[in-house]
């Protein structure tokens, strides 16, 4: 048994209550799966609007950023295992999580500066102060909203002597957001001018290159994304810096919180399922089509999609199949929320057999995991993608882009070995996918057992956090048994 260590993780999402995307299920999932292993975990996240599951714990703390001194406090709960602090400030509570109708929020860089500057301290505030010598602990940033905790590791603690023996991993999710902002306001970050380098990429500050940069490891989420991200496509301007911390930059495959998405057991369906038995998958397609008005027909294959509406997503793509998969006689079932355009357009192509929500449901999405014969995931890019994992744990075939952690998860079917779980497409080619869907399609209609196996073979996969955080652990360990990068 590994030493136990001490994680203080840091994310400015957290599932159930603050999610846009992925980033919220790992911040929840992660440190529960790290807590079971023995660990003490103390999960740090912006207290974005009031949680009755949190308590004051009447603890403040000061920090001076940009010239002024800021005063948060700290709510508390334990949760699976897990110390959860709640980071409160009128600026970090202001109900959305990024930004509201008019966009991002524009102080940005200052709710997250504070709210690095405060995940640090959370520890004390809950009673459970560090030692100072930072042995055994492990700063865990996520994205960069957290990026700015491996240079104040360095620049405020370890330069002055304080938690030498504490390393910090910054967990990359997603290169496409990278928090920049002008160079001028470096000065109100409470950092030596001597950081400024770290923190500069194309004449701007860069949050997430300054934590590639200050980070003792770097850690994406999964091994094919932490390849890409070397090179110019996906590297967004930092493949380079990525390339110089080629040797600490890794990639482990997120999980899935298994106890949330479970078939057998979830609340949100009308009937229980395993891979055993499916005729409950039955039940919930057809209640599915029903409520939403679609024709409830189990001989009409169902393609669900679930996922933000954005670019990256390549929701167009899929739009421009939908054309064709009507004439195929399938029915789409479509959830996401995001760009407006995008929004719009999956609205109108809307008919009786395509039902689109544009919105945020978690239970719809469930619904819609659970009901689908076909789950497909258009990605341009995907750093690692959940919706493919929920869908296979249900026994709904992934039709997926091939990028990133699709690649990792999916298994290209093979007919002539009966292996696989899924199929993949060349991203950004509609008609790639339009290929793949065709195939897919002719097996769920010709060659129902072989179809039947693929399902199996998804829904047997082992989904859940015990690998990865396994593999986290020992990433962990070697930080703390190398010396600190920075
Ligand atoms: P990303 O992090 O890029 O958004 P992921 O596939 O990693 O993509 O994670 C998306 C998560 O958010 C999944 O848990 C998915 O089920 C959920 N999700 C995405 N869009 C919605 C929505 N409109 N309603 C409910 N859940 C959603």
């Amino acid at each position: 048994m590994p030493e136990a260590l001490t994680v203080v993780s840091v994310s400015a999402e957290l599932s159930p209550w603050f999610k846009v995307g992925g980033l919220a299920d790992v911040a929840h999932a992660l440190p529960v799966a790290l807590a079971a292993r023995g660990h003490k975990v103390i999960g740090v996240a912006p207290r974005h609007r009031a949680l009755d599951i949190a308590w004051d714990t009447g603890r403040t703390a000061r920090f001076t950023l940009f010239g002024h001194e800021h005063e948060v406090s700290y709510f508390h709960a334990t949760i699976d295992g897990v110390e959860r602090v709640f980071v409160d400030h009128p600026a970090l509570r202001r109900g959305g999580i990024y930004g509201d109708d008019n966009g991002a929020y524009g102080d940005s860089l200052f709710r997250y500066a504070l709210f690095c500057r405060a995940a640090m301290e959370a520890p004390a505030a809950i009673g459970q102060p560090l030692p100072e010598d930072g042995a055994g602990t492990v700063f865990l940033a996520h994205d960069w909203h957290a990026a700015l905790v491996p240079l104040y590791l360095s620049a405020r603690y370890r330069a002055h002597g304080l938690r030498r023996h504490a390393r910090s991993i910054l967990a990359i999710h997603n290169m496409a957001h990278q928090g920049t902002f002008p160079m001028e306001v470096l000065g109100g970050l409470d950092l030596e001018h001597r950081w400024a380098s770290t923190l500069e990429m194309g004449g701007a500050l860069n949050m997430l290159k300054g934590g590639i940069v200050a980070a003792d490891r770097v850690v994406t989420v999964s091994p094919r994304y932490a390849w890409e991200i070397r090179g110019p496509e996906a590297g967004f301007g930092l493949d380079g810096v990525l390339r110089m911390r080629g040797p600490v930059v890794q990639g482990i495959l997120n999980g899935l919180d298994t106890r949330e998405w479970d078939p057998a057991n979830d609340p949100h369906q009308p009937a229980a399922f395993d891979a055993r038995d499916l005729s409950g998958k039955a039940l919930c397609k057809a209640a599915l089509q029903q409520d939403l008005g679609l024709e409830v027909d189990p001989g009409r294959p169902l393609v669900g999609f679930v996922g933000r509406l954005d670019a990256q997503k390549g929701v167009d793509l899929f739009l421009r199949t939908l054309p064709w998969l009507r004439q195929q006689g399938a029915q789409v079932v479509m959830l996401g929320s995001g760009d407006p355009r995008l929004e719009e357009a999956t609205r109108q192509a809307q008919d009786p057999t395509m039902r689109a929500v544009t919105a945020f449901s978690a239970a719809l999405a469930h619904r819609i995991t659970a009901a689908s014969d076909l789950f497909v995931v258009p990605s341009r890019f995907e750093p690692c993608g959940l919706t493919q994992m929920q869908a296979m744990r249900y026994g709904t075939v992934p039709v997926v882009a091939a990028t990133g952690g699709l690649v990792d998860s999916v298994r290209p079917y093979d007919p002539y070995a009966q292996s696989g779980t899924g199929w993949l497409f060349h991203p950004g080619s509609a008609e790639d996918l339009v290929m793949a869907l065709g195939n897919a399609l002719y097996t769920w209609v010709h060659w129902p057992d072989s179809f039947r196996e693929i399902q199996r073979r998804g829904m047997e996969a082992d989904w859940s956090w015990e690998q990865p955080a396994a593999q986290y652990e020992q990433m962990m360990q070697q930080a703390l048994d190398s010396g600190p990068w920075a």
